[in-house]
């Protein structure tokens, strides 16, 4: 079976992550108070030395959570009993999904709804913690903010381009909030390592190949699909099939097959 730990372990990382975020979005704000008086003209790039601090918190969140990934992917291999090919694997899995860029443009996404927020904020009078509140709920549910719609309604100009370039649309699209980017990133870092560190210690043991089985009972094509591919060479790590996947392999020796 997959491992309960590791699920365990990928499940906190939504919890975690809130707090990371919403402690980055009040240190932010709190900078940001100082130019409330811009009201609706707000922009980080108003001051150079904002803009730079800004920046430079929201990196640091990014790297933080790149941190933890690795921390928790560790943990994955340790629980598959493949320490030996921790290294390999942890590199192998930040390169296959260039984790540093994808975390990097979540963190900027961020700073887009930051200004967003802090412009609505100071433009109907909020104070910094109702704006960060409000900001918390966004990244939540982008569709169920009022203040926010409205803004976006009343084609006020302000908001609508923080919108659009924020990459978030009222009529079409699925919009992707940056904690949750943050989230599936990590999560699908922690799921990648711990299927290539089975693999690579059922080779350790000697196994020519394994066979794949779905360990969950969720409607899935593609997951069914890897399942009747099996076996599958001891080389060819074909697990997850797809962030969440909870689908796990069990080795074949050379003696199952002769
Ligand atoms: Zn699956």
């Amino acid at each position: 079976m997959y491992s309960d730990k590791v699920l365990q372990d990928i499940a906190a990382i939504a919890t975690d992550y809130r707090l990371k975020v919403a402690s980055t979005v009040g240190k932010i704000l709190a900078l940001a108070e100082a130019y409330r008086s811009l009201g609706k003209q707000f922009t980080f790039e108003a001051d150079a030395d904002l803009d730079a601090e800004t920046n430079r918190i929201l990196m640091a969140l990014s790297d933080e959570i790149l941190a933890d990934a690795e921390v928790r992917m560790r943990r994955a291999i340790e629980e598959a009993n493949d320490e030996e090919d921790a290294d390999e694997i942890v590199a192998f899995v930040l390169f296959d999904i260039t984790a540093q860029n994808t975390l990097d443009k979540y963190a900027s996404h961020l700073k887009f709804i930051l200004e967003g927020w802090a412009t609505i904020g100071f433009a109907n009078g909020l104070s910094k913690g109702s704006i960060a509140t409000n900001l918390l709920v966004f990244l939540a549910n982008p569709y169920i903010s009022p203040l926010w719609k409205k803004a976006f309604e009343d084609g006020r100009s302000y908001a609508s381009k923080i919108i659009r370039e924020g990459g978030y649309y009222w009529d079409k699209g699925t919009p992707i909030s940056p904690l949750r980017g943050f989230v599936l990133t990590s999560s699908d870092m922690v799921n990648r390592a711990y299927n290539r560190g089975v693999v690579y210690g059922y080779r350790r043991a000697g196994a020519i190949g394994y066979r794949v089985l779905r360990g969950s009972d969720y409607d899935c094509p593609s997951c069914d699909d890897v399942v009747a591919g099996s076996p599958y060479p001891i080389d060819d790590v074909v697990l997850p099939v797809h962030p969440n996947c909870v689908c796990y392999a069990v080795p074949v020796f050379e003696k199952d097959i002769t």
